[in-house]
């Protein structure tokens, strides 16, 4: 099956030409190629490559012409790297890398030139033995670069045995299919929202949800948020996604108040606080749904308020004024500094889950745990205790004055139906923790 990643290419046909600009690289999943250049006006094959190596990489990195021709030796389907997925990971790299290549490239470039005016010189006896000698150099040529482009992909340069550039290659060509296959699942309708209750720990009432996206991809499968926020996130694919979050949130948030008067927790990420669009979204999503902006909390984490202070600082504010909470997620895991508990307007702290598992076998955590609930007291904060999986530890944290708990004590995250099931039921099921 071909798709815009993938191509198909017959036995015998040649899938680039020397000296043409470049536009992509492939890595070949099936088949094989030949690399070959005009040497002394003969073809002359240098290369021949298999199943998961890459090539075509150089015109990308150094924006130049295509040094080789390849070949399709037999059918092959190639996986296609555009020029921009190159660009983006050459602009991350680690700087050495980058000069190192770019080292590797010119000389390359250079010696090629080089040759061929030689060549070009020599009588056809000396010319057919200096024409293997030339491939034989290219041939270690490309092996060098290939093992640099690979780590430059990779940004670890370290240890590469063909071994590891394999394994390199295949995380690549899994994470482009990945990317691609991401980039469709907003379009394909392939997410989801799972809302986990958030208890009130005194009354053993629902005060609150957070909604928690999952993919349901057709490839994949059933996936959870830690295996594409981070890659939606570096590709931006998380302004479009935090959009439909927040409407979908928000509509839910509509349905499940006309049941019980609950408050929606809604995760924002760094990509997507320090979008312009982001107030208009957050607004207009409130007023699609028709439901008043305090029954929206919105979570935040340490690194959003550390990576840009003062934007954090006036779009917090702005926020807060027009009548949202704030809420500090994984609180304690972070930077944890204290001076932005009185600079930044947040309303709640969600002590983190490392903190509330490890109470009863660590005492610095129960103490952790109860410092935390008493600092956020004094100052006028609700605490949510997160990752609560016994019963022992929310009638701790209950002791400490904490106000809220969320875990699977009382239920993993649940699609829409089920949670308006859980609103429903008066009194929460509490399940089991193995469920
Ligand atoms: P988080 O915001 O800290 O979310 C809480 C995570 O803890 C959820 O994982 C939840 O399923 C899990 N959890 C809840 N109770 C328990 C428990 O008792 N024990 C244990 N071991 N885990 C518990 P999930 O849903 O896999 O989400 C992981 C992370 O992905 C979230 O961590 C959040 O950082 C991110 N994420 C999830 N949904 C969204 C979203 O809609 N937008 C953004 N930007 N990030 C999201
Ligand atoms: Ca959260
Ligand atoms: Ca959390």
């Amino acid at each position: 099956m071909e798709s815009e990643l993938t191509k198909n290419v017959s036995a015998g046909t040649t899938i680039f030409h020397e000296g043409e600009p470049g536009d992509c690289a492939y890595i070949i999943q099936n088949g094989e190629i030949e690399l070959s250049m005009l040497i002394n006006g003969k073809d002359s094959v240098f290369a021949t490559l298999k199943k998961g190596e890459l090539f075509g990489e150089m015109a990308l990195i150094d924006n130049n012409f295509r040094s080789a021709s390849a070949l399709a030796k037999t059918d092959v389907e190639l996986l296609t790297i555009s020029r921009d997925y190159i660009s983006k990971k050459i602009e991350f790299s680690d700087p050495t890398i980058r000069m190192l290549l770019q080292v590797v490239l010119e000389r390359y470039r250079d010696i090629h030139a080089r040759l061929h005016d030689v060549s070009e010189s020599l009588d056809e006896h000396e010319s057919t033995s200096a024409n293997s000698s030339i491939s034989s150099f290219f041939s270690q040529y490309l092996k060098l670069s290939s093992k640099l482009a690979s780590a430059i992909t990779h940004q670890h340069a370290s240890h590469h045995t063909s071994d590891n550039i394999n394994k390199d290659l295949e995380s690549t060509s899994d994470s482009i299919t990945k990317e691609n296959n991401l980039k469709h699942a907003l379009d394909n309708n392939e997410f989801e929202l799972y809302y986990q209750p958030i208890v009130n720990l005194s009354q053993n009432t629902i005060a609150g949800c957070e909604a928690l996206i999952r993919w349901n991809s057709p490839t994949l499968g059933f996936t959870p948020p830690d295996q594409f926020i981070n890659l939606a996130e570096k590709t931006g694919l998380i302004i479009p996604m935090g959009q439909w979050i927040t409407k979908q949130a928000c509509l839910a948030a509509h349905d499940f108040r006309k049941h019980q008067n609950i408050y929606m927790s809604i995760n924002l990420s760094t990509r997507q606080f320090e979008s312009d669009s982001f107030m208009a979204d957050i607004e207009n999503a409130v007023k699609e749904a028709n439901i008043s902006n305090d029954c929206i909390k919105l979570e935040i984490t340490e690194s959003i308020l550390m990576s840009n202070p003062e934007l954090a600082e006036s779009a917090l504010n702005q926020l807060k004024a027009a009548g949202f909470s704030i809420a500090i997620d994984d609180f304690g895991t972070g930077y944890s500094s204290f001076s932005y508990l009185h600079r930044f307007p947040i309303d709640t702290l969600k002590i983190d889950q490392s903190f509330v598992n490890a109470m009863f076998s660590n005492k610095r955590s129960m103490q952790i745990v109860r410092t935390l609930s008493q600092l956020a007291k004094n100052l006028d904060m609700k605490t949510i205790a997160e990752g609560v999986e016994e019963k022992n530890e929310s009638q701790q944290l209950d002791g400490f004055g904490c106000d809220y708990g969320q875990g699977y004590m009382y239920s993993r995250p649940v699609p829409y139906d089920d949670f308006l099931k859980l609103l429903k039921h008066d009194s929460l099921p509490v399940a089991s923790p193995a469920n």
